[in-house]
């Protein structure tokens, strides 16, 4: 068997591209080493709970377009994520807003959370930041810093905030309204029955093979497509030969539990530095569950090492550096492209990944 494309990777970019080029009569063969489709927005339904098995996944966009695209394949629910995090025995609503002032500091107006947060900058008078933690203090103030952002940014890069980059936070949304909605975009939700039926529905006309790693694929079956699509790791596929991107891992710890309502809310992020995961999920309140029971999942970020699911690219300037390498390489490879957050190298939300899986598309098919 011949196809016109070989796609490596069957999370949202390699099935997004596989179901336009289908569209246009194209032959796809897709990859994935994983046992299951939709890579990192793979849901796995477990008693009736769709489990978001690598970190909670809210699709959100500010682009029409890209939402009906997304929508063709699924109906979405209202869900809109509140997050809120706890602090020792002090809870506060996410993003920083009116009700987090309010439980702070006791205000009620946004005048008098307004004079704090300025009060407390200009008591710290830091002109040039040098790091993370100056950066931070520089924008919302000691308290906020403290109990919001310290704890949680360290376990997040696993260093202390002085020893970070001043631009990892360029700035901090501060929000004067009592609205606990997280996103500012438009269009927000979860699909009815999980993300990996709108994947199914994307390679429903291409040839999957799971379990099936593309460097030990393509020993035996050389030129079987005219051109491939690798949504893989750009360096592995050069074979690390200018030496491994940095990336941070998650490692999550999921468990079934006899209660119906274990913390009232999908998000909630732990922000004290003693307390050693990020984040508590509870996977039901993403669809509204009614269970007698509940399923979490406790988020512990880490430093990624051969093996590990690759996550956050780290886009420090070595990393950049050491990518732009790679990608002079990949330009000149005929019939290959790369794409997708790892073929990237880049951070990408799920409508970024879509928007440039249909770039792709419309460069291929022109
Ligand atoms: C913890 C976490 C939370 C997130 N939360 C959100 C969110 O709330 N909202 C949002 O919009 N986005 C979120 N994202 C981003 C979202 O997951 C990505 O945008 C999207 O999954 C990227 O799709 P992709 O196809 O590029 O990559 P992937 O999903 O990683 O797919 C790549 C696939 O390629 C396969 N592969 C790699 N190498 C090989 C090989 N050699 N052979 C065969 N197969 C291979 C992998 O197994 C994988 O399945 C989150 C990401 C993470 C990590």
């Amino acid at each position: 068997m011949h196809y016109d494309y070989l796609v490596v990777g069957a999370g949202l970019f390699g099935a997004v591209f596989a179901f336009e080029a289908s569209k246009r009569g194209k032959k796809c063969l897709v990859l994935d080493r994983r046992s299951h489709v939709a890579g990192n927005i793979y849901t796995n339904d477990v008693d009736g709970i769709r489990v978001h098995q690598y970190g909670a996944h809210i699709f959100h966009t500010k682009n029409r377009m890209l939402w009906d695209y997304i929508n063709q394949f699924a109906e979405f629910n209202q869900y809109i994520n509140s997050p809120v995090a706890v602090y020792h025995d002090e809870l506060y609503n996410l993003p920083f807003n009116m009700n987090t002032f309010s439980r702070m500091w006791n205000v009620k107006t946004p005048a008098e959370a307004r004079a704090i947060i300025q009060e407390q900058i200009s008591d710290l008078s830091i002109k040039d930041p040098e790091n993370l933690e100056e950066q931070a203090l520089s924008l919302v103030g000691h308290d906020i810093y403290e109990k919001l952002i310290k704890g949680y940014t360290e376990k997040q890069w696993g260093r202390d905030c002085r020893e970070l980059p001043a631009f990892i936070i360029k700035r901090i949304p501060l929000r004067f309204t009592y609205d606990n909605n997280y996103f500012n975009d438009r269009y927000q939700g979860i699909p009815v029955g999980g993300y990996t039926p709108i994947v199914e529905k994307m390679l429903k006309d291409s040839v999957v093979l799971l379990d099936t790693d593309y460097f030990d694929f393509t020993r035996n079956h050389e030129g079987i497509a005219d051109k491939t699509v690798f949504t893989g790791m750009m360096d592995e596929y050069f074979h690390f030969t200018f030496g491994a991107l940095q990336y941070r891992t998650v490692k999550f710890e999921t468990e079934k539990l006899d209660c119906d309502n274990f913390q009232g809310n999908a998000v909630v992020n732990y922000t004290a530095g003693d307390v050693p995961y990020t984040r508590i999920i509870e996977h039901k309140h993403f669809e509204f569950g009614t269970q007698p029971y509940t399923i979490i999942s406790r988020e512990y970020p880490k430093e990624w090492q051969p093996g590990d699911e690759p996550y956050y690219p780290i886009n420090n300037e070595t990393n950049n550096a050491l990518f732009a390498k790679y990608r002079k390489l990949a330009d000149q490879q005929k019939n290959v492209v790369f794409g997708g957050r790892l073929g990237s190298y880049q951070y990408y939300d799920m409508d970024q990944v879509i928007d440039a899986a249909l770039s792709l598309t419309q460069t291929e098919f022109a």
